[in-house]
């Protein structure tokens, strides 16, 4: 893929998000490409609703925040999962180290990380089993969603700046035509709120990195800063479900950022005091 390739296709990729809020102030960000497959559910989760306190006021879904009692964490889910019509007992949840490992799972993996053991480290997630709802965790790292509508197949990941770098989201492609056969031409493919690339402020040579890494795009900008430059992860994202395969019209980003965004958690944002939300993708009927 050249420049001119990639920035044509840059131009068909979707851009927007709904947000919705319960009485409880329980809310949820949703891309509408993923809303329009009734097959499914997804969401993102908001900072508001929950019984955290002091600055993980108060939905928080982190459990590494080792200032909150577990208890409290897993009341949060219950709210959220509440809210949004998620069986608690369904959910399986990554044990993300910022790698590129995606594992398959199913229904004989539901509880994990929450009131079981957890998984073994992986930031990916695949399944088409809809006994089971997948979560991943996010502060400024993004939230890839994959949908293939053909064999009602899905995948989650958390991509943070080294996973997105290694490339994840084409990771998890690769995951799903090995586990189901699914063409990467049928899969579809979103982003979550993250971090922007007006606020993703990297050292110079970090920034060379990803522009060497990902040629194609125009993902560095100079810096405010002497020996500072901005990328914007989200042409990062795209970049890779490109090489993955995935069609530039069945793409698309929510453009929301978890920094400037005040219903949202952020670890640069709130300068690493802060809390978790909750990336959810799941299988509502694959007979739909
Ligand atoms: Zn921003």
């Amino acid at each position: 893929m050249n420049k001119e390739d990639f920035l044509s296709s840059w131009k068909l990729v979707g851009r927007g998000y709904r947000y919705h809020e319960n009485d409880s102030g329980v809310g949820s960000f949703t891309l509408p490409a993923f809303s329009e497959m009734p097959w499914l559910a997804h969401g993102f989760s908001a900072r508001t609703g929950g019984i955290s306190t002091g600055h993980l006021a108060s939905l928080n879904l982190s459990f590494t925040r080792e200032e909150e009692p577990r208890a409290v964490t897993m009341e949060n889910y219950r709210i959220f999962c509440d809210a949004e019509g998620i069986p608690v007992e369904s959910m399986v949840m990554d044990a993300y180290v910022h790698g590129t490992t995606v594992l398959r799972v199913d229904r004989n993996d539901r509880g994990k990380g929450y009131t079981f053991p957890p998984l073994p480290d992986c930031d990916g997630l695949v399944t088409n089993d809809p006994a089971v709802t997948l979560m991943t965790g996010h502060a400024d790292c993004m939230a890839f969603y994959f949908a293939d509508p053909h064999t009602k197949s899905i995948g989650l990941c958390h991509a943070g700046w080294r996973g997105a770098f290694d490339r994840i989201g084409r990771e998890v492609v690769r995951k799903m035509l090995q586990e189901f056969g699914s063409d990467p031409a049928d899969i579809v493919a979103g982003v979550g709120p993250s971090i922007c690339g007006n606020c993703f402020e990297v050292d110079e040579a970090l920034g060379r990195d990803f522009a060497d890494a990902f040629p194609a795009t125009d993902c560095l900008m100079p810096g405010k800063r002497p020996g500072k430059a901005y990328v914007d992860l989200w042409m990062i994202a795209v970049s890779q479900f490109m090489e993955a395969g995935v069609l530039p019209k069945h793409i698309s980003l929510m453009g929301v950022c978890t920094v400037e965004d005040p219903r949202l958690y952020s670890y640069r944002g709130d300068n690493r005091q802060t809390g978790g939300m909750a990336a959810y993708l799941r299988i509502l009927s694959p007979d739909v």
